[in-house]
């Protein structure tokens, strides 16, 4: 078979634009952003879209952006190397207790999240672990050096952030795979300091298409030029942050792996960084012979052989796979199902009698907060997969049985 996988649409005056969304519903005003990506001179090639694509700040959600001579600050984000981490265990669902609120429990407490009553970020450590202040001891060196440079970026948080997962969006697993294994699972990223650095470039790059009177169709595709001091210190604070987000996620599942040792009477093996992969995040790659940014917002490198993490949704499940190399995607894939709708419209459309529905079996969250996050608010991530086939091939197929939401 000849076809592509890909449909291709090219705006006038624009790159080209390589969609993999064959089969899976995708906005208008998702398709109108790429295109006013599209015709940014610097974008390189062309841009590659993913099948959970979804409207975001500046540029969709779910879109691989390779640039040549300049990086989008906005495209990266406020939510800086936010990604998932998966650690598979010796343990099978026969060692699991038929009620799992134990569990759930000791998650929650080894790893701080979510909000207070006051809706504040609770994610703070009053007094952080001696594991957190040791990896914290490896990160701040270059933190300081940042901080010389751009001094605004100092009152963040940053050591006591480290180790804890954030609000919303972000979760932690306990899956169950095709075989019955038990694999934990958790999503988070650069929590409060890599939101600083976000924040703070992303004004500083539209500062500085004032200064310069470039205009753009949306401000937050403002962008630094290769060469200028402002690039130079962009990519030295993100690549900061993306390590923060690393080493958080690697903390963390360590933190897990502990909760559970400590409600487990069994001993059991685990392989805390099975995959560990960003979905927001920017890095130097080679493709096509030139030596390129690559900006994935909202996916995931998929070169060929390498393990990527897809999930679906609270009562979805999601999926271990294992990238093609397909260089049309620039080697990535998606980073989930992608929403479907606005959590203010997931609010309106859905009770919580219809969360407790879709949660089923699930020891989770079923109240009116999480209702932003029930699983019809995200695409079919079967859908999703289907219109990927070509990027990754699934090796594992997990389906949660705890959800711990931030
Ligand atoms: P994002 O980083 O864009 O917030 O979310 C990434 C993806 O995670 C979403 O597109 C969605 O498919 C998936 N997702 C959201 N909430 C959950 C959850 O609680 N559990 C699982 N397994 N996946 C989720
Ligand atoms: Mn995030
Ligand atoms: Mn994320």
């Amino acid at each position: 078979m000849n076809q592509e996988n890909y449909e291709v649409i090219q705006p006038a005056d624009g790159r080209h634009i390589k969609l993999w969304t064959r089969g899976v519903p995708v906005e208008d005003d998702a398709k109108t952003q790429v295109c006013n990506l599209a015709r940014l001179p610097f974008i390189f090639s062309h841009l590659a879209v993913m099948p959970d694509v979804h409207l975001g700040k500046g540029s969709t959600i779910g879109s691989v952006i390779p640039t040549l001579g300049a990086v989008i600050p906005a495209a990266v984000g406020v939510d800086i190397g936010c990604g998932m981490i998966a650690a598979r265990t010796s343990l099978s669902a026969a060692d699991l207790p038929d009620n799992l609120a134990g569990w759930r429990a000791a998650i929650e407490k080894a790893v701080p999240h979510g909000r207070t009553p006051g809706n504040r970020d609770r994610g703070a450590w009053s007094n952080p672990p001696a594991d957190v202040d040791a990896v914290w001891a490896e990160l701040e060196p270059d933190f300081r050096r940042i901080v010389e440079k751009h001094p605004k970026l100092a009152r963040t948080n940053n050591r006591n952030h480290l180790g804890t997962l954030g609000t919303g969006n972000h979760f932690i697993e306990v899956c169950l795979d095709e075989a019955d294994k038990v694999w934990l699972m958790l999503h988070s990223g650069s929590r409060g300091v890599g939101n600083a650095i976000g924040s703070y470039f992303i004004e500083l790059a539209k500062e500085d298409m004032r200064r310069y009177f470039i205009n753009l169709p949306d401000a937050d595709l403002a962008y630094f030029p290769q060469g200028t001091e402002h690039f130079r210190d962009y990519v030295e604070a993100v690549e900061w942050a993306q390590s923060y987000a690393r080493l958080n996620r690697a903390l963390m599942m360590k933190h897990v792996v502990e909760a559970v040792r400590g409600v487990m009477a069994k001993p059991f093996e685990a392989e805390v960084e099975a995959v560990n992969c960003h979905h927001n995040y920017v890095q130097r790659e080679h493709h096509f012979g030139k030596n390129i940014l690559v900006t994935r917002k909202g996916a995931v490198s998929a070169r060929d052989g390498e393990l990527g993490i897809i999930p679906g949704s609270m009562g979805a499940r999601s999926y271990i796979v294992r990238g093609k190399g397909e260089e049309q995607s620039f080697c990535s894939c998606s980073h989930g199902a992608g929403r479907m709708m606005s959590r203010s419209e997931a609010k309106r459309r859905f009770t919580v009698a219809d969360q407790a529905r879709a949660t089923e079996g699930v020891e989770c969250r079923k109240d009116a907060e999480v209702i932003d996050e029930i699983p019809m608010a995200y695409k079919d991530i079967d859908a999703v997969m289907r219109a990927q086939a070509d990027l990754v091939e699934i090796v594992h197929t997990l389906k949660q049985v705890v959800c711990v939401k931030g």
